[in-house]
């Protein structure tokens, strides 16, 4: 075997050690190539389950963590979903090997153009880039059927519980940027919103406006 087929298989079983076990969220994980969103240095890395640095100071999220997270959203085929937080791209893609349409926003442009080249050179059409302050959400494509944020506030955004359609899922971190931060499951039901509590994680803060570059 060839030595990026063996860090690829062993890529796979650590997911799934790690308690990933949703058919849908491995195999879209075993498509995406996460060696095409980590760049320079860390490239080699890739398949390491670990965050890695990438530009604007940001880091792309440890793979068993995007996992998890795809995991508790619960996205399908006919599902519309937002994304906070476009960082390396990495997670958008894999969402949109799930869901039918993944709109993803990030307050750097850089992030979201680099993000864009990969999304163009893999051909993922389904996937929407833009630059805009995600604590918003997107009320013009709103509502979603499932949002999901790699960025961690304080509380849920009151704009994002808003756009998230009735029966819909969102999961986000939630606590203090420099604290360890649980992992939440919203549900919105008919009369209001169920809370449910995953994990600890850690991820960086999610900052209102745009950022310089
Ligand atoms: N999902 C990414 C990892 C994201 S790191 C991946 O797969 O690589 C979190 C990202 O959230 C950072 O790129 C940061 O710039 C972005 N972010 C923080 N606050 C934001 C906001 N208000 N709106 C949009 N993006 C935000």
């Amino acid at each position: 075997m060839s030595d990026l087929a063996e860090r690829k298989m062993r890529f796979l079983y650590a997911l799934r050690s790690k308690g990933v076990t949703d058919p849908r969220v491995l195999s879209a994980m075993e498509r995406i190539d996460r060696g095409h969103f980590v760049k320079g240095l860390f490239a080699e890395r890739a398949y390491e389950d670990t965050p890695l640095p990438i530009a604007c100071g940001q880091t792309i999220s440890q793979p068993s963590v995007v996992g998890l997270m795809t995991q508790a959203l619960d996205a399908g085929p006919r599902d519309k979903v937002l994304e906070i937080g476009t960082g390396s791209g990495y997670q958008a893609a894999i969402l949109s090997q799930i869901a039918r349409r993944v709109y993803t926003v990030e307050r750097h442009r850089r992030l979201v153009r680099e993000a864009q080249e990969v999304f163009e050179a893999l051909d993922l059409a389904n996937i929407t880039a833009l630059s805009a302050d995600g604590s918003r959400g997107l009320p013009e494509q709103a509502p979603f059927d499932r949002i999901l944020v790699t960025a961690a506030a304080e509380d849920p955004p009151g704009p994002l519980l808003a756009q998230l359609r009735e029966g819909g899922i969102m999961v986000l971190p939630v606590g203090q940027s420099d604290a360890v931060q649980s992992l939440i499951k919203v549900t919105r039901t008919a009369d209001g919103y169920d809370y449910e509590e995953l994990r600890p994680v850690r991820f960086v803060p999610l900052v209102e406006g745009l950022g310089q570059d």
